[in-house]
C-alpha cells in the first residue's frame, strides 16, 4: 500500500465523469434491487399511499481501500468464531452465570431469559439451531492505544438479524459493473482493478444456510407442505435486503418462504399438539404450511415488544418444533457482556470454548480492550475511566442492545452515567474506541452526494448449524459451518454510529490493497 496514488484515492471526478458515474450507479442500483423503501414520512404525507416507491440504498461511489491481509484474516477466522458462539449458545450454565447480573437490571435481557426458562421447563422439542452470524471489525491504527498491534479489531458479534447480506452482494457487483463500463477514471484503475475488487457471496451463502436448516428439519409431520418463515418488522424499509435471500431460497433450493410481521405471529401461526408450527397465510386461509425454520429479522429490540402479547409470541415460536435462527440462548450469546467476558485478559473463558491454542490466540488478537462496570477490580478501574471526561474520550459505552443508536460515546459518557443509578451501571460495558486509518470516499444517500473522510467497518458473515446436545460444552455437534461472504459499511468520519438502516452509513465493497 505504498504507491503515491493511494493517498489520492479516490480520484476527483470532472462534472462529466461524475454525471456518467452517478447515472449508471442510480439505474444499476434500482435495476438490481440495491434499494430501500422510502421513509415512513412519505406514506404519512401521502406521497406514496400505495407503497410502490423505492430508492437507491445509501452507497459509496468507489469501493473503499482495505488491507488485503486484514480482509483475509477476518474471513479465515469466521468458522472458528461460528464454533465459538455455537458452543456458548449450548452452554446454558455458563451463559446463566454471565447474564445473571443483567437479568436484575435489564428488563429486556430478563424477559429473554425468562422465555428460555419457560421453554426449558416444559422441554425443548427442537435440538437443532441455526446461526446466521456477522462478526464486525474495524482496522485499528492508533499506536498510543493499549491494544497490542495494528490489525482487525472486533466491534461486535451479531447473533440475531445480521442484516445487509442481500445488499452487500449487490453493491460489490455494482462497483465491478462501474469498473467494467469505465466509470472510474483511468487514474484510479491502477488501484481499482479486477482482482482488487471482491464480490460478496453473502446472499447465496446465507440463503444456503436457511436451506440447510430446512433440510435438517426433516419430513413434514403434519402432511402439510414445508416453508421457512421470515419474522419481520412492520414497516421494514430494508425489505429488499431480505427479499434477495427469499428469492435465492426459492430459485436456488425450491424452498417456499413467507414474511410475517412479528405482531401477527399469534394470529397467523398455531402449534399442534406435537408443537409443530403451522402457518396460515392470511391471503389464502385454506393453505396451511408447516414451518421448518423461523428466521428472526425482528424481535431483537424492546421496540418490537410494545405489548405483553409480543412476549407471548416469542415464547410461542421458541416452544415450537421449528428450527430457530436464532434460539433465545443464541440471541443472548450475542450480548455485549459476553464479548466483554471473552475479551478479559488471562481469563479462562475463551479457552473453555476454543481449546486449540493457536485458534484462541488468533481470535484473541481481534479483541479490543473491553471492561465491565461492575464491582470487580477491573470494573472499579473502568468506572474511574468512564467518569473522568479526559479518559472517557477514548471509550464507548454500550448497553445490551442491537440495531444501532444505543451507544454513548466519549465525552458524553460521564454525564450519562451520572444520570443513571449506580446499580444500573453493570448493564453496560466500556469499550476502547477503535481508531481506523483516515480514508476518503463519496456517499450517495437520499439523492445527495457527500464527499470527505470516512470510516469503514468490515462485517464477515458466518453460517452455523448445530445440535445443542445436553447443554454441556463437550456435547452437541456442529452440523454445518462456513464463512458466508462479507459486508463493508462506510460512514462519514464525523459520525460515531455507522448503521446504514439507522441513517448514518452506506453500503460499500472492498478494494483490496
Ligand atoms: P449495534 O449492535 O447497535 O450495531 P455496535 O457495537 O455495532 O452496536 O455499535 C454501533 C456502531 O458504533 C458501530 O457500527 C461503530 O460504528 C460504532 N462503534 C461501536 N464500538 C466501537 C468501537 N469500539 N470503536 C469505534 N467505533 C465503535
Ligand atoms: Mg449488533
Ligand atoms: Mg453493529
Amino acid at each position: 500500500m505504498a504507491s503515491a496514488s493511494l493517498s489520492e484515492y479516490p480520484p476527483v471526478l470532472s462534472p462529466e465523469e461524475e454525471q456518467y458515474l452517478l447515472s449508471n450507479l442510480k439505474d444499476w442500483s434500482i435495476a438490481h434491487g440495491l434499494a430501500v423503501r422510502p421513509p415512513p414520512t412519505f406514506v404519512s404525507t401521502s406521497q406514496d399511499p400505495s407503497g410502490v416507491l423505492a430508492s437507491t440504498a445509501p452507497v459509496t461511489l468507489f469501493p473503499s481501500l482495505f488491507p488485503r491481509t486484514c480482509f483475509e484474516d477476518g474471513l479465515s477466522l469466521q468458522t472458528a468464531y461460528n464454533e465459538l458462539y455455537a458452543a456458548i449458545a449450548r452452554d446454558e450454565e455458563w451463559l446463566q452465570g454471565i447474564v445473571e447480573e443483567l437479568i436484575e437490571i435489564d428488563d429486556f435481557v430478563g424477559k429473554l431469559w425468562q422465555t428460555h426458562l419457560a421453554v426449558k421447563k416444559e422441554g425443548y422439542v427442537q435440538d437443532v439451531t441455526l446461526g446466521l452470524f456477522r462478526s464486525d471489525y474495524m482496522i485499528h491504527s492508533d499506536s498510543a492505544s493499549s491494544a497490542s498491534s495494528p490489525g482487525l479489531r472486533q466491534v461486535e458479534f451479531n447473533t440475531i438479524a445480521s442484516s445487509f447480506g442481500g445488499l452487500s452482494s449487490q453493491v460489490s457487483a455494482l462497483h465491478q459493473h462501474l469498473l467494467a463500463i469505465d466509470a472510474y477514471p483511468s487514474s484510479a484503475t491502477e488501484t481499482i482493478k479486477k482482482d482488487a475488487l471482491v464480490r460478496s457471496k453473502s446472499t447465496f451463502s446465507l440463503a444456503k444456510g436457511l436451506a440447510a436448516a430446512h433440510k435438517a428439519y426433516g419430513q413434514s409431520r403434519s402432511g402439510k407442505p414445508l416453508c421457512v418463515l421470515f419474522v419481520v418488522q412492520d414497516p421494514e424499509r430494508n425489505v429488499f435486503d431480505q427479499r434477495h435471500l427469499e428469492y435465492v431460497l426459492l430459485e436456488g433450493s425450491g424452498i417456499r418462504s413467507f414474511r410475517i410481521p412479528f405482531h401477527r405471529t399469534l394470529k397467523d401461526t398455531k402449534l399442534d399438539n406435537e408443537k409443530t408450527l403451522l402457518y396460515t397465510p392470511p391471503h389464502s386461509p385454506s393453505a396451511v404450511f408447516e414451518v421448518t425454520t423461523v428466521y428472526f429479522r425482528a424481535g431483537y429490540t424492546p421496540d418490537d415488544y410494545p405489548k405483553e402479547e409480543d412476549w407471548d409470541a416469542r415464547l410461542h415460536l421458541e416452544r415450537s418444533r421449528a428450527i430457530k435462527c436464532p434460539s433465545i440462548l443464541t440471541h443472548l450469546a450475542g450480548c455485549k457482556k459476553v464479548q466483554q467476558v471473552l475479551a478479559t485478559p488471562h481469563s479462562p473463558h475463551l479457552s473453555r470454548f476454543v481449546p486449540d491454542e493457536e485458534t484462541a490466540r488468533r481470535i484473541q488478537e481481534t479483541f479490543a480492550p473491553i471492561y465491565p462496570l461492575d464491582d470487580s477490580d477491573a470494573g472499579r478501574e473502568a468506572r474511574k475511566l468512564a467518569n473522568d471526561p479526559t479518559s472517557a474520550a477514548r471509550y464507548v459505552l454500550k448497553p445490551q442492545r442491537e440495531g444501532g443508536g444505543n451507544n454513548v460515546y466519549r465525552k458524553a459518557i460521564p454525564d450519562f452515567l451520572k444520570s443513571l443509578p449506580e446499580t444500573h451501571w453493570p448493564a453496560y460495558i466500556l469499550m476502547e474506541m477503535i481508531e481506523p486509518p483516515p480514508l476518503r470516499n463519496s456517499i450517495l444517500r437520499n439523492g445527495e452526494l457527500q464527499s470527505g473522510g470516512v470510516i469503514c467497518e468490515l462485517g464477515v458473515y458466518g453460517v452455523c448449524l448445530w445440535r445443542n446436545g445436553s447443554g454441556e460444552v463437550s456435547n452437541g455437534e456442529v452440523l454445518q459451518n462456513w464463512e458466508a461472504g462479507y459486508l463493508l459499511r462506510t460512514k462519514g468520519d464525523q459520525s460515531e454510529e455507522g448503521g446504514v438502516a439507522a441513517g448514518f452509513g452506506a453500503v460499500d465493497s472492498c478494494c483490496l490493497v
